[in-house]
């Protein structure tokens, strides 16, 4: 047996980067997530060839100063926790600090930043994690980060990407639902010099509506139910409006996208008696809770959670939807004139 070593840090990245940037949509994810953090409204994404040849995410957030551009790209790096307590109540995005290491570590990437404590902005450079060059840079304001050839630094992993078309497919899906979270921010996007998405900053309907249609707009309902610290709001399709897949279902916790079989047997449960069983609603539904009671910090994506009190979760859920759902609007509406 050879005997016991510490990795390099550089390795350390890159095997972190195996989870953290599967594909280009999940370094998309991290890019996006940060810029909100920052506190944007304003973000706009330019991708090439699926996100694999360049991924450049602008917006106009906090931006970073000068003395911390190394510090973002370094592992276990954050301003947004501190401490056990921050950790249990946390309201940003990210946490863990890994985010753009992983990215950093496996292409080449550039940051360009202005923090309002600069006289100008500053740019940062690396490649496989090595840090380049930083050097004064032009921007206005907030940050600029710009990924190209990700997965440059490991091979393997670029064989397993499937087609660009699929890549950008699935870039195109964690915009979307990005943008479906945060309304009051206006977003682009760009695929090989093509404009695909722009959405102006607006009330929450009508950037549903802009995301997922006119028809899913003027088929669903929009409800609002508060009880006991806990919101549920958003729309759903009535039953007129399903879809043959599952693949238009938005859930949040807490303004985070998540897969959780809680929620979702919560919403199946409200459908069960208007929807056929092999038909899927269409939905765009927001929890929201008191941070202390659910638990974000169980996968590093973060579409997991776990709630402290799921019972009553799934009760509230289920009221909430079933309500809209079993009104009698159908017979309302038929009788009008
Ligand atoms: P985390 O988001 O978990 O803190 P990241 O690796 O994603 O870790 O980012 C590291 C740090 O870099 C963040 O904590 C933040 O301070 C800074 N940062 C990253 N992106 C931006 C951005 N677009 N605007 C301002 N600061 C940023
Ligand atoms: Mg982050």
């Amino acid at each position: 047996m050879p005997s016991i070593k510490l990795l390099p840090d550089q390795l350390i990245s890159q095997i972190a980067a195996g989870e953290v940037v599967e594909r280009p949509a999940s370094a998309l994810k991290e890019i996006l997530e940060n810029s909100l953090d920052a506190g944007s409204t304003d973000i706009a994404v330019v991708l090439q060839s699926g996100g694999i040849k360049q991924m450049r995410v602008s917006d106009n957030g906090c931006g970073i100063a000068r003395e911390e551009l190394q510090l973002a790209l370094t592992r276990h790096a954050t301003s947004k926790i501190a401490s056990l307590e921050d950790l249990e109540s946390v309201a940003s995005l990210g946490f863990r600090g890994e985010a753009l290491a992983s990215i950093a570590a496996i292409s080449r990437a550039q940051l360009i930043s202005a923090h309002a404590s600069e006289k100008h902005a500053w740019r940062i450079t690396s490649e496989g994690s090595f840090i380049t060059e930083i050097e004064p840079a032009a921007l206005d304001a907030g940050t600029l980060v710009d990924i190209q050839d990700l997965y440059f630094n490991t091979p393997a992993r670029r064989k397993f990407l499937k087609t660009e078309n699929t890549e950008f497919g699935h870039c195109e899906e964690t915009f979307r639902r990005i943008a479906l979270s945060r309304p009051d921010v206006s977003f682009l996007l760009q695929h090989n010099g093509r404009a695909t998405m722009r959405l102006a900053a607006a009330e929450a309907q009508k950037r549903f509506e802009d995301v997922l249609g006119k028809e899913f707009a003027a088929k669903a309902f929009y409800l609002d139910e508060s009880a006991a610290g806990l919101r549920f709001w958003g729309m759903a399709a009535k039953p007129t409006f399903s879809r043959h897949a599952r693949d238009t279902q938005y859930v949040y916790v807490n303004g985070r996208f998540v897969r959780d079989k809680l929620i979702s047997h919560a919403i199946r449960q409200a459908y069960q008696d208007v929807l056929h069983h092999d038909r899927h609603p269409v939905f765009v539904l927001f929890l929201e809770l008191d941070p202390a009671l659910v638990d974000v910090n169980v996968h590093p994506s973060k579409t997991e959670v776990r709630f402290r009190d799921g019972q009553s979760v799934h009760r509230f859920i289920f009221h909430a939807l079933n309500k809209v759902l079993a009104a009698p609007v159908g017979i309302a509406s038929s009788l009008a004139p």
